[in-house]
């Protein structure tokens, strides 16, 4: 694969470059070739420049509060010089609203304050490749929340109050004794409840009984490939508590990321195994 040719460029009027300075060092360490274009630049200029250094993609960034001007002023420009291929990111103070509406209107992807470098990094590899038509791009949002996990002393009380009040049933039960627990399955329309009991007390559930009492465990998230997406997220600075999947209650595979990294949710990853059959086995 070709090294991946990024132009780092400060639109507008603000002389801060401490950000595009740090993420172009970022890039570079990342094995690609970067360009910063200094201070305030032009849309044109940037463009003028990018065009001529033939980069791959453009990253703006922007602190004077002008992005919602300046961003889209500079796709105009590539789209004037028939330079529509160049991916475009941005990154800086940027509110929530206005990233909706730059994301929509072409700017691939906003970076705020705070997202780490390895972040950006894995994100431009992914896209520039997608782009190439080398691999397919992960950073698609998960296709639904496959279960709830919900961490609880008796399957068997449980259940009859989710078939009392809500006339929810289980569907399945099934002994996990690697994980130290029991799992029953509630069907709920497109998402299910999974009742998490401990086998006994080296269950992880009974400890997290014990420390916090019953009650809401973990999410999970229905995705494809679920290695790639693993290590995607290790690539990005995720603590991961399961490095490589392993099988789930249902028989399919599942990886769980540490709450340390997650704001304190605990979020199982859960690949459908018809998906995978689908897509010869992957
Ligand atoms: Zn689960």
């Amino acid at each position: 694969m070709d090294k991946i040719r990024v132009l780092i460029a400060k639109p507008g009027l603000d002389g801060h470059d401490r950000g595009a300075l740090v993420i172009s060092q970022a890039l570079r360490d990342a094995g690609m070739e970067v360009i910063y274009t200094g201070l305030r630049q032009t849309p044109k200029q940037i463009v003028r420049a990018a065009v001529q250094e033939d980069v791959d993609v453009i990253g703006l960034s922007s602190l004077s509060g002008a992005h919602n001007v300046l961003f889209p002023e500079v796709l105009k420009e590539l789209s004037r010089n028939e330079a529509e291929d160049i991916l475009v990111f941005g990154g800086g103070v940027i509110p929530l609203e206005d990233i909706q509406v730059l994301e929509k209107n072409g700017i691939l992807k906003i970076f705020t304050p705070g997202t780490s470098t390895k972040v950006v990094a894995t994100y431009i590899e992914q896209a520039v490749a997608e782009h190439r038509g080398e691999t397919p791009m992960l950073q698609t949002p998960p296709k639904r929340v496959d279960h709830i996990g919900i961490a609880v002393k008796s399957i068997e009380e449980t259940a009859v109050f989710y078939s009392n009040h809500f006339h929810v049933n289980v569907e399945t039960i099934a002994e996990v004794p690697d994980q130290g627990v029991r799992v029953a399955f509630l069907p709920l329309g497109n998402c299910k409840i999974e009742l998490l009991e401990p086998l006994d007390e080296n269950s992880p559930i009974h400890a997290f009984i014990e420390k916090r009492g019953e009650g809401l465990h973990h999410v999970a998230f229905e995705i494809d490939n679920i290695q790639q997406r693993l290590d995607q997220l290790k690539a990005e600075g995720i603590r991961l508590i399961d490095e490589k999947p392993k099988k789930g209650a249902s028989g399919n595979p599942i990886a769980f990321l540490h709450p340390k990294s997650t704001y304190g949710a605990l979020i199982e990853l859960y690949e459908s195994k018809q998906d995978a059959e689908n897509e010869g086995g992957q």
